[in-house]
């Protein structure tokens, strides 16, 4: 019974070891994104229709971001006018 609860004991240290060198090299390795992705995104209609050329709104906000693609891509927005918007956003200097 007692190799029992060392074998729970032990495999329960490892768990804690594991989980605090996790967290730690989770907040080394972080990749921070470029906060106008996100407000790209809200902006955008949501409906991830992939009319821009991209498989959704993100991706389409990742690469207005990082690969400089045009502004005026996205056809339901188009409609719902959040051009001037997205432009706005793309003024602003990345505030992350
Ligand atoms: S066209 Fe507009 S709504 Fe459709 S996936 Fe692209 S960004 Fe989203």
């Amino acid at each position: 019974m007692i190799q029992f609860l060392y074998g729970v004991i032990l495999l329960t240290a490892m768990g804690f070891a594991a989980g605090i060198g996790l967290g730690i090299a989770a907040k080394k390795f972080e990749v921070k994104e470029d906060s106008r992705v996100t407000e790209l995104v809200k902006v955008l209609p949501g409906a991830n229709c992939g009319l821009c050329g991209y498989p959704g709104c993100e991706a389409y906000a990742k690469a207005i971001v990082y690969k400089g693609e045009a502004i005026g891509k996205c056809v339901p927005g188009k409609k719902m006018g959040v051009e001037a918007k997205m432009k706005e956003i793309m003024a602003r200097t990345n505030e992350r």
